[in-house]
């Protein structure tokens, strides 16, 4: 199993190492335009399979992610001072086109997971560029977030959050919503579940601070501590051993729906996207989605020119 990771930032680094240590490659190369920067990370990797599993992990050029069955995408500027989202996602667009371009040329049988955001319009770009089955372009979408309501939930009632089941779908983004007619305690709706909670006097029932705290964690974590790395390299790595080992795990990640890309529930297994599942929604939560929509579309109208 080879995965090729392209950028090797902060969230390029951290998916590596989450990689090494949950010893599912067999080879992983490793390409950012500061060549330095990914030799480096290459060789500290390297001391890091001695715990794990022995394989090979280097920097490499574009033509060395040949033969690779995933290839990981975070490169990408970062928002600067007084940049807009929309003069983001035009530069982040050009630099992704250029890398699509590359995969398709070296790695033209892998799978794509693309993180770097706006993530649903970056996801598009890759799929229309590489011209790829859809199924093999996966974008991160809303698992990160969905994560993050199953962590909060969890810690707020008082159980593990792999026993909690809620989506966050949409765009990642400010946009997403919660869905919360859907959301499951251990199999009890989400609403019924304080009848059962010891905890009840103590808890937050008001949902809506919990899903805003979720919508703000990104802005919360970037305030403090510059980045986002670790989620996104957990939430990474459980995609990518749903894809290796074939599992048909259920997550949020961006999917082509409606020609655009977008957050929803789907099937990975080691084709990538099997299938999308329709949860239901309320009437307030399908609006919100819409608009969701809406929102992702005009950013790629914004970028049309460049496809
Ligand atoms: P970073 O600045 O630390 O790393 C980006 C890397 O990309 C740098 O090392 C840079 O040299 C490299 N790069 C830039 N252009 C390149 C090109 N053309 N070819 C190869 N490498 C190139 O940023 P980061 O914190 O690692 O974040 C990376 C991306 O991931 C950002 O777009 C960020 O918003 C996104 N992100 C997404 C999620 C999600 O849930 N989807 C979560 C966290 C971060």
């Amino acid at each position: 199993m080879k995965i090729s990771i392209i950028g090797t930032g902060r969230v390029g680094s951290s998916a590596a190492f989450a990689l090494v240590n949950a010893a599912v490659a067999d080879e992983i190369v490793l390409y950012d335009l500061n060549k330095e920067m990914a030799e480096g990370e290459a060789l500290d990797l390297l001391h890091a399979t001695t715990f794990h599993k022995r394989m090979i992990i280097r920097a490499g050029e574009y033509s060395d992610i040949e033969g690779s069955d995933i290839v990981i995408i975070t490169a990408g500027a970062a928002q600067k001072p007084g940049e807009t989202r929309l003069d983001l996602t035009i530069k982040n667009a050009k630099i992704i086109k250029g890398i699509a371009e590359n995969i398709k040329k070296y790695a033209p049988n892998t799978l794509i997971i693309n993180i770097t955001n706006p993530v649903d319009v970056m996801s598009y770009v890759v799929w229309k560029v590489t011209g790829f089955e859809s199924n093999r372009v996966i974008g991160t979408g809303t698992i990160l977030d969905t994560a993050r309501l199953r962590a909060l939930i969890g810690k707020n009632c008082g159980v593990s959050p792999m026993s909690v089941h809620a989506y966050i779908i949409g765009e990642h983004g400010d946009s997403e919503l919660a869905a919360w007619s859907s959301a499951m305690i251990g199999g009890v709706p989400i609403k019924g579940f304080c009848r059962n909670c010891p905890y009840k006097d103590k808890c937050n029932k008001d949902l809506s601070k919990i899903f805003e705290d979720v919508k703000n964690s990104a802005y919360t974590i970037i305030s403090k501590k510059g980045a986002t790395n670790y989620g996104i390299a957990s939430a990474t790595t459980a995609l990518v051993e749903s894809i290796i080992k074939n599992e048909g795990r259920v997550y949020t990640p961006s999917v082509l729906l409606d020609d655009i890309y977008i957050g929803y529930p789907a099937v990975i297994n080691k084709d990538g996207v099997e299938r999308t599942i329709d949860i239901t929604l309320n009437d307030e939560e399908t609006e919100k989605f819409e608009s969701s929509k809406s929102i992702i579309k005009e950013y790629l109208e914004s970028i049309k020119n460049l496809l």
